[in-house]
């Protein structure tokens, strides 16, 4: 997971964003019929070829992968998995998710957008280990927009909010690997 660190330019490197036209082919989309020609086949596998080597050089996967699992039900090849394999994590897990948005997830758009307080909480919950700058950019917001929000919570803490538990990143990573097998799945070492 990127660390406080992690600058805006880095969240713009996402290899995914300079290998669009790699990522939204309608062959990484869904599984092909069994009936598809040896020719769609191969193209689908050097599509995916490409998006796995970019992936695994990407600085956001650790977070992408996480997000991709935990948060966002995206379509596609995303963090070096398929939907299917986010699926199988997510089983394992215990992760239920609702469908999301390519790119959100992927940081890519989605800023300046309104931010729900119960959203800033329940990210916060989850994260309470990050920086309050990464939620910030997480949320698409302001960093003085997150505060403010936590302020209002310490005062009003929100109630009746079931707050929901979340496997960790490495628990993620650690069902992931078992997956998809390395070395396709992020090694631990990078959620330090
Ligand atoms: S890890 Fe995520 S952000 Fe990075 S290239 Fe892959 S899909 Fe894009």
């Amino acid at each position: 997971m990127p660390t406080s660190s992690t600058s805006t330019a880095e969240i713009t490197t996402a290899r995914c964003v300079e290998l669009a036209s790699v990522f939204h082919d309608p062959l990484l989309e869904e599984p092909l019929p069994a009936s598809a020609p040896g020719a769609v086949r191969r193209r689908q596998m050097g599509l995916m070829s490409a998006a796995q080597t970019a992936c695994r050089a990407c600085p956001l996967i650790v977070d992408c992968l996480y997000r991709a699992v935990v948060e966002y039900d995206v379509a596609g090849y995303v963090a070096g998995t398929t939907p299917s394999q986010r699926a199988q994590i997510r089983h394992r897990l215990d992760v239920t998710v609702a469908p999301e948005n390519f790119d959100t997830v992927a940081g890519i758009s989605g800023r300046h957008h309104q931010v729900d307080h119960s959203e800033v909480v329940r990210l916060r919950n989850a994260n309470p280990d990050e920086s309050l700058e990464m939620l910030a950019q997480r949320l698409g917001c302001s960093l003085s927009t997150v505060k403010r929000h936590l302020r209002r919570e310490r005062r009003e803490p929100s109630v009746g909010m079931v707050t929901p538990t979340y496997p960790t990143v490495n628990e993620v990573l650690t069902v992931a690997a078992a997956v998809v097998g390395t070395p396709s799945a992020p090694s631990c070492s990078q959620a330090a």
